[in-house]
Formats: structure tokens, C-alpha cells, sequence
């Protein structure tokens, strides 16, 4: 079968780029993650930041309610461990399951796009076009060819790999557990340690459980997440007994060349094209933004240069956020701000 755009991945890049591009194309989405995540859903907070619910509200999409989750979460408290300082920062995020979040997505699609549940094994070149093999839950491989092919495929992309076969973008290991909650209260918790990692860890209240997580340095993640676990004991925090453990790689951009745009009839977005927030890793909103950006630049004459010209705004963004890294990320900074209270909230807690 041939299709205008084959996209590779239906998280929030591919079912957004999907959706406006069926509009004018012939669109087929794969998407693996059925049986990558069964109906766990992709590892990930599933917080939506201030950027990501602006980014919704201006494609006119209001989150259903059977997506959200409890608690709605509006600060988020720091915590640096090895001083023990604690701070509180005011910030509203969304909670929402991660998995009811991408089928919502997608079905947004439904009518102008040919979805397929399978994962990419195969990519060829063929002439000016893409040749491509999925694998459906049954173990059959399915082909289909196409004029431009779509990376969504998120952080370990096989499109990057296949376009980009030499690249090396700065990589983590994030590690998640969910814990059933033992009546603690509405959290987010930003944790940061650099004697584990020089990323940050994470707990998020998820309705009836507790998520703990963390991105770690590429060796040892599992001793590095188990050791923050823990140093976490110091500040009241019992993980024990998971329910469930997950574990994906995260990017962390810090420098243009880690933003991979795609070429010759390739294009990448989301965060496999490296659009995540090397601060917060936060990454719904470019996921969305970038996928808006591509179905734009698909429409123009030049859907490459006008791909970059209309992610020159996400690219700015995310450099500008390397540039509050050492405010997080280098300890002396990370405490001296910190200390000094600036913005942060008025229920702070020291210990
Ligand atoms: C542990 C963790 C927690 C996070 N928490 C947050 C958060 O709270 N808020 C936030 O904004 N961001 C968060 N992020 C970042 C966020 O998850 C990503 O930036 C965002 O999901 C990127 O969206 P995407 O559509 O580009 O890729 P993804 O969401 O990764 O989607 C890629 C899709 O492609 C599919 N796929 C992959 N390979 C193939 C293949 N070969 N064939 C077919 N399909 C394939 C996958 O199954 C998946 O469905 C977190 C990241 C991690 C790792």
C-alpha cells in the first residue's frame, strides 16, 4: 500500500502530527505502543505542564475527564539531599494517565488516518520513496511504502537511527516504580542528588499509588535508583514493595546539534527528533508543538526549510532552558538559590 506520510510512533508527536496532516494526506500510523506498554502506557509522569496545557488549549483540545487522574498538583517540592534543603515552587500541572492520554490522542485520528498497531522492524530507501516492514501482535510483518516517512518514535527512534545512523545523542536510562500509596499526601517531588545522578529523580501522587522515578547516568542505572530510594528514607519517603517497575531512555539535549530535524524526505519530531527539556525533561508540550510544526511544513513547497523555520521557536526554547540548568544541576548554584528562598513558595519546610 502507498501513503503520502507513514508515521512511525503514536505518542503525542505522531497523534498530533497524524491527525492535522490526514487532513490533506494519505497517512498511516504505527504504533507499538499496545505491545511495548501493553495498557500500561508509555513510562512517564504524565504531568502536564503550564506549556503543554497552553499548547492544548490552543489547538482547542480539552483533556476529557476520564484521562485525568487525582491529584491535580500546584507545587512541586525540591528537595536537595545532600544539604537537606527542602523548597516548595508554585506550578500547576495536570495529572493525567499517561496511557488513557496517547488513546485519547490517537483517537482524534481515527477518521483521516489509517492507524496500525505494530512495530517498525525494517526501513528501506527505494527510489524517492520509503519502504517500510511492521510487526503486528501476531508475529506477521506488514509493508507498506511511502513519500515521507515520520519519526515519532520517541527517544530510542529507529527512523533517527536509520536517517542518522552515526549519531549519539546525550542519552539516560529513566528508571519508574509504582508504589500503592500508604496515605501520604499530594505530591510532586523534585529530587536531586548528585552523588547518584547529575540528572534528577522524581515522585509523583498517581491516584491510588505513589510513582518514583529518576533519569540515571547510562551505567549502573538500576544501583543509582536504588541507592536514591535509599538516601530518600532520610527525608520520610518508605518505597518499598513495587507494584510495577518501568524503565525507557530519556534525551537531554544541551546543544543544536543534539536537535535532529531529518533530510531527504525523513522528518523527526518529538523527542525523537530530541525536543524535550534538558531542565525538566519535560516533553508533552514539544511533542505536540513539533508534530503542529511538521503537518504546517508538510503543507509548503519546501517542507524541510519550512520545518526548520517553524521549530526555530522550539529549538530557541530549549536552549534557553540549558541556560537554567546550572541553577538546578550544579550543586553550589542549586543551593545558594535555594537557600536565598527566591520563588519559592511560602509553605517551604527546612530540615
Ligand atoms: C520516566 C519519564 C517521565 C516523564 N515525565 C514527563 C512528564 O510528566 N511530563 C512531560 O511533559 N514529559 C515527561 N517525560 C517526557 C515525555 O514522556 C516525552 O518527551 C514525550 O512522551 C515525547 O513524546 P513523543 O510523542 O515524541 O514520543 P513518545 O511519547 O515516546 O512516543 C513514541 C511512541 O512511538 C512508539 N514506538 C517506538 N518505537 C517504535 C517502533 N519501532 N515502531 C512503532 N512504534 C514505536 C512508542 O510505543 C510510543 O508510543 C517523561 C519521560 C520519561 C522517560
Amino acid at each position: 500500500m502507498f501513503y503520502d506520510v507513514i508515521v512511525v510512533g503514536g505518542g503525542p508527536a505522531g497523534a498530533t502530527f497524524a491527525r492535522l496532516a490526514g487532513k490533506f494526506a494519505r497517512v498511516l500510523l504505527i504504533d507499538g505502543a499496545p505491545l511495548r506498554f501493553g495498557d500500561k502506557g508509555k513510562p512517564c509522569g504524565g504531568l502536564l505542564a503550564p506549556d503543554a496545557q497552553k499548547v492544548l488549549r490552543k489547538s482547542g483540545l480539552s483533556v476529557p475527564e476520564d484521562v485525568l487522574t487525582e491529584p491535580q498538583i500546584d507545587f512541586v517540592k525540591t528537595i536537595d539531599c545532600k544539604s537537606g534543603i527542602i523548597r516548595n515552587y508554585e506550578r500547576t500541572y495536570i495529572n493525567v494517565s499517561r496511557e488513557r492520554f496517547d488513546r485519547w490522542l490517537i483517537s482524534l485520528c481515527d477518521e483521516v488516518v489509517t492507524v496500525a498497531c505494530g512495530i517498525c522492524v525494517n526501513i528501506e530507501k527505494q527510489g524517492d520513496a520509503f519502504y517500510i516492514e511492521y510487526r503486528n501482535g501476531k508475529g506477521e510483518v506488514a509493508a507498506a511504502t511511502c513519500r515521507y516517512l515520520v519519526g515519532a518514535d520517541g527517544a530510542a527512534s529507529v527512523v533517527r537511527r536509520f536517517a542518522f545512523p552515526g549519531a549519539k545523542p546525550r542519552m539516560y536510562t529513566s528508571i519508574q516504580q509504582w508504589f500503592r500509596n500508604k496515605d501520604s499526601a499530594p505530591l510532586y517531588s523534585c529530587i536531586f542528588d548528585e552523588s547518584i545522578t547529575d540528572c534528577c529523580s522524581w515522585s509523583i501522587s498517581k491516584g491510588r499509588y505513589t510513582v518514583f522515578g529518576g533519569a540515571y547516568p547510562m551505567d549502573m542505572p538500576m544501583e543509582r535508583f536504588e541507592n536514591q530510594k535509599k538516601v530518600l528514607r532520610r527525608f520520610g519517603y518508605i518505597l518499598e514493595d513495587p507494584v510495577r517497575t518501568e524503565c525507557c531512555l530519556v534525551l537531554r539535549p544541551r546543544a543544536e546539534k543534539d536537535f535532529f530535524l531529518g533530510e531527504d524526505g525523513v522528518f523527526l519530531i518529538g523527542e525523537a527528533a530530541g525536543f524535550v527539556s534538558p531542565s525538566s525533561l519535560e516533553g508533552i508540550s514539544y511533542a505536540i508543538k513539533s508534530g503542529e510544526a511538521l503537518a504546517n511544513a508538510l503543507a509548503c513547497k519546501a517542507p524541510h526549510k519550512s520545518y526548520r523555520l517553524l521549530t526555530a521557536k522550539i529549538r530557541a526554547r530549549l536552549m534557553l532552558k540549558t541556560l537554567k540548568c546550572p541553577f538546578m544541576y550544579y550543586p553550589p548554584l542549586r543551593r545558594f538559590v535555594m537557600k536565598s528562598g527566591i520563588m519559592s513558595a511560602k509553605k517551604d519546610e527546612n530540615n
